[in-house]
């Protein structure tokens, strides 16, 4: 039996968060997630899927990154990262990523946090989020995952709210997260009204929502040594296009 994974969508474009942020990137979206965030804008990944055999998952990558191939670069392009949904609720992710790294790629993963992250093979840079109250799944983090991350990886808090900025500010501090690799404190777009899927948390009540412009002027007022990320597709394209 071939090794499969179930796929909502391969497609390149650009990275948009991370510090990887505006490089060319081929996504591998797969299916299914087991949280319900209350900003997701990619519900449509939790059941929409193909089973598709590794083989085919490689053949499809690159096929995208054939035009980058006489493309002298200090670094490997386009990158290739696998997000969902949740990428880990799949073993057969692991042997891909694997592949890939042995295929010279440069491998990102985008995780929840929510689970075990050290199978991941060393060579992949995870980018890992904490969960922050706003998201209504605050109390998935899998906190034992921080011992298990590398200065090639990175840590992402999505802030809401102005509760969130403070939790993240404070498990920043009380885990000294900065000098284990980068942070990224990335602003929650809102979700347009396609986007919002009913079964996705609610913002618990009495939190008091951030714009972009407070987030900014707080980390620097509170000299955090973190990094502000904007979601940069969503500036480029419609922020609910799908495949970019
Ligand atoms: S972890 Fe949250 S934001 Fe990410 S796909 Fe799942 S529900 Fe959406």
């Amino acid at each position: 039996m071939p090794e499969t994974l179930v796929v909502n969508e391969i497609y390149l474009s650009l990275q948009g968060e991370s510090t990887f942020a505006g490089l060319p990137c081929v996504f591998v979206r797969l299916t299914a997630c087991d949280l319900r965030c209350s900003y997701c804008d990619t519900a449509y990944a939790f059941a929409e899927g193909k089973k598709t055999s590794l083989e085919e998952v490689e053949r499809r990558i690159a096929n995208l990154a054939l035009p980058f191939r006489e493309a002298p670069s200090l670094m490997r392009l386009p990158l290739v990262e696998l997000t969902g949904g949740e990428p880990l609720l799949q073993e057969n992710a692991l042997p891909l990523m694997q592949r890939l790294c042995d295929a010279g790629f440069v491998v990102l993963i985008e995780t929840s946090g929510a689970h075990d992250i050290s199978p991941v093979d060393a060579r992949v840079h995870r980018i890992m989020d904490l969960k922050c109250p706003s998201s209504g799944e605050v109390e998935k983090n899998l906190w034992r995952n921080l011992k298990h991350l590398k200065s090639s990886d990175e840590i992402k808090f999505v802030i809401g709210t102005h509760e969130d900025y403070e939790w993240a500010k404070h498990q920043l501090n009380e885990h000294h997260l900065s000098s284990i690799c980068p942070v990224l404190f990335s602003w929650v777009s809102p979700l347009t009204p396609e986007q919002q899927h009913k079964s996705l948390k609610r913002v618990p009540a009495g939190q008091t929502p951030i714009s972009r412009k407070e987030l900014a002027e707080w980390i620097m007022a509170d000299a955090l040594p973190v990094r502000f990320q904007v979601q940069m597709h969503k500036v480029i394209w419609a922020p609910d296009a799908r495949g970019v």
